[in-house]
């Protein structure tokens, strides 16, 4: 797919530097940003308070960017997921989940993963490519229902913190010429990639998921090879250096396993290590994937698991299944 750079995914410095490239007045660029990330074109012909010259001009360089949707499944119970094509071929996928007074999109980093997790639909892809800034903006804005969203999280296809352009994004997000969103909206969801894991904490405010699954180094790395570079306890000691009282949310996500990760020592393990940790625990029943032998646990070891960690103190839910029909649920998403 040959086409012109998108402005979509371009910081405001971006935006200024181009416009005077072309010749024009520096403060074309916070104008395109407004146009771009509040009022949410899709044409320069919408940009009605840019002259017809500068429009032609830019025009001729660039497209605004951003593709629509190219289909949206339907889930029984609402949720949505929605496909986008990408800039470097194939599909991407995003998950729209209404839920009461909230509006959640769950969306993509890249397409595919590297980081090969034995029960996620999307590490069997493999990696394919790094979403641009434009293309991880462009599913926030391109949906039919963007401006209902309460919140964004980056836990789609791929890791987030594998992928540069997913910092850029962040900015646009959370700048005041961009969207201007309180970084309590949005989520990153994460296995714990060292090299960027501290650059994400000191660059922005934006609420962390740390995607755990075993306490147990030695069978973490079984399930999530990507532990042999991003060794827990180096996640864990990272993590007790940071104000998660004040600044953000710091939550452990923890899918269950049938006798893979739901035993007493299991449990006692999670406890010793989250204990010392301002933190909450998300259990999810997982869900089958073609071609894996893991197998969910059962209600009621989600339950032991939920109640225990509960009285020791460690805030725990249970997340409710959303969109499985459609596979669209956590570790489900391959095109
Ligand atoms: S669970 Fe996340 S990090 Fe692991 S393979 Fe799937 S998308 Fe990648």
């Amino acid at each position: 797919m040959t086409q012109k750079p998108w402005l979509l995914g371009k910081t405001i410095d971006e935006l200024t530097q181009i416009a005077i490239e072309l010749g024009m007045r520096r403060f074309l660029g916070a104008q395109l940003a407004e146009w771009i990330y509040k009022k949410k074109v899709t044409s320069f012909d919408q940009m009605t308070n840019l002259s017809v010259k500068f429009r032609e001009i830019i025009a001729e360089k660039y497209d605004v960017g951003g593709f629509q949707p190219s289909q949206v499944h339907t889930s029984v119970d609402g949720t949505e997921k929605i496909l986008f094509p990408s800039l470097f071929g194939g599909e991407i996928e995003s998950v729209y989940i209404p839920d009461k007074d909230r509006a959640t999109l769950c969306i993509s980093s890249q397409r595919g993963c590297r980081m090969g997790c034995k029960f996620c639909l999307t590490g069997t892809m493999g990696f394919k490519h790094n979403l641009s800034a434009g293309e991880i903006i462009g599913q926030i804005l391109r949906i039919e229902k963007s401006s209902s969203l309460t919140n964004v999280v980056l836990m789609g296809m791929g890791e987030p913190l594998d992928n540069p352009e997913v910092f850029k994004a962040l900015e646009i997000m959370t700048a005041a010429w961009g969207f201007a969103w309180s970084p309590t909206r949005i989520t990153l969801s994460t296995i714990g990639v060292i090299a960027t894991l501290q650059k994400f904490l000191d660059q922005t405010k934006v609420h962390l998921a740390v995607s755990l699954h075993n306490p147990i180094e030695s069978e973490r790395e079984t399930m999530m090879p990507a532990q042999r570079k991003n060794k827990l306890s180096d996640i864990l000691n990272l993590l007790r250096k940071q104000d998660f009282a004040h600044q953000r949310r710091l939550s452990f996500e923890y899918i269950m396993f049938d006798g893979i990760n739901d035993t007493a020592e299991h449990l006692g393990e999670l406890k010793r290590l989250l204990k010392p940790l301002e933190c909450r625990v998300n259990l999810i029943r997982f869900h089958a994937i073609p071609g894996s032998t893991y197998k969910g646990s059962p209600n009621s070891k989600i339950n032991e698991f939920n109640l225990a960690l509960n009285a020791a103190g460690i805030r725990t839910t249970t997340r409710s299944s959303r969109g499985e029909d459609i596979f669209a649920a956590c570790g489900m998403l391959a095109n």
